[in-house]
């Protein structure tokens, strides 16, 4: 008999002699004998049924062979009614996969946004983190203010985090800038800007423990993981509206993000991620984890010391600090120091170094 097959590659049907021979469907193309499709008869099945037309197919395949319905009765005899009833069978398990599709809905809503992120955080264009970051720096600087960025101190800081960003693989360039803040603290934000704040430069001892924060901080960048914690804010949000049709969700939900930034903490699974990497960065640099480890050490110890408890607002972000020193500690090789110490008594004064006078404008001279 003759029939029609759609081979799922090439959009127009090939013309198709169809045979029942020892329990297969064998079909071949009219034009060229090398094309067609040889499935066992029990493994038949009818998709559609129109026209007086059926549509036949074999479970996974893309191949789809259209029949003429009474010629094909007459050919598969009792085994048409089996092929059908297969189809029926099919009809309920696609009601079946309707549900289950939307119990997946439901699901990367809820939980695969989260997992979704890095994926999404990766192909995220730059332009647009970069243009995020931008956004953010500039409603931080309200509460941070920069410490000058004028001085020989604040270049020495701008180096090391280039130097150190050189040793990762960012996606962007890494500018390190310090501003006044009373607590120890430091933000990677989108785009490759790290924020340190004064009090932890006060806090760290040496140039090492400092280039060890920045390493940390840019494998956040390298990693892009402010993308991804952007997107795990969002991505619900916006899913949600675009399933209920809001529309104004995405837009109010960057700028909670944006705005709350007491809540940008990254997830303990990508902090982890950061202090690998960062360790990985400082030995590429040759700056020992020694200093790394004494860092965190101290800053897990500060219990007694009410002024460091008080001040040490990174590590609530950055919990299980003493578990981390003892990662850096078991890490640490032999390096040299990341900065000399007459540059370090340079860098440490980043924020007191005052800009000079503006010299007076041609209106205050009368
Ligand atoms: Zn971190």
């Amino acid at each position: 008999m003759q029939g029609q097959l759609y081979d799922g590659r090439v959009a127009r049907p090939w013309a198709v002699e169809v045979t029942i021979e020892g329990g297969r469907v064998i079909a071949r193309a009219v034009e060229d004998a090398a094309t067609g499709v040889d499935w066992p008869l029990d493994e038949v099945r009818e998709i559609s049924r129109s026209d007086g037309r059926y549509g036949l197919s074999r479970a996974d395949e893309d191949a789809r062979l259209v029949v003429d319905a009474e010629a094909w009765r007459a050919l598969a005899g009792r085994s048409s009614e089996a092929i059908a009833r297969r189809g029926r069978g099919r009809e309920w398990r696609l009601v079946g996969g309707l549900v289950a599709a939307g119990l997946t809905f439901a699901a990367v809503v809820f939980i695969g946004v989260p997992m979704a992120a890095r994926p999404l955080a990766a192909r995220t264009p730059l332009a647009l983190e970069a243009r995020f970051g931008a956004n953010m720096e500039k409603q931080l600087s309200v509460p941070f203010r920069a410490c000058w960025d004028g001085s020989d101190s604040a270049a020495l800081l701008r180096d090391l985090g280039q130097r150190l960003g050189e040793a990762a693989n960012a996606p962007f360039p890494i500018r390190v800038k310090a501003v006044r803040a009373p607590f120890v603290n430091a933000f990677a934000l989108p785009g490759g800007t790290i924020l340190v704040t004064s009090e932890l430069i006060q806090q760290a001892h040496g140039p090492d423990e400092l280039a060890a924060v920045l390493a940390h901080e840019i494998a956040h960048v390298e990693r892009r993981h402010a993308m991804q914690a952007a997107w795990r804010a969002m991505g619900a949000g916006l899913l949600l509206d675009a399933v209920v049709g809001g529309g104004s969700g995405a837009g109010q939900q960057l700028i909670v993000l944006a705005g709350g930034f007491a809540d940008y903490r990254f997830s303990r699974a990508l902090e982890a991620e950061a202090d690998d990497r960062a360790i990985q960065i400082l030995q590429a640099e040759g700056v020992s984890t020694q200093g790394m480890a004494d860092f965190f050490g101290r800053m897990a110890n500060r219990g007694d010391d009410p002024r460091l408890r008080q001040a040490a607002e990174w590590f609530k972000t950055h919990p299980d600090t003493a578990g981390r020193a003892e990662k850096a500690r078991r890490a640490v090789r032999p390096g040299r120091p990341a900065l000399s110490d007459d540059e370090w008594d340079v860098l440490d004064r980043v924020c007191r170094v005052l800009p000079p006078p503006k010299p007076k404008s041609r209106n205050d001279v009368r």
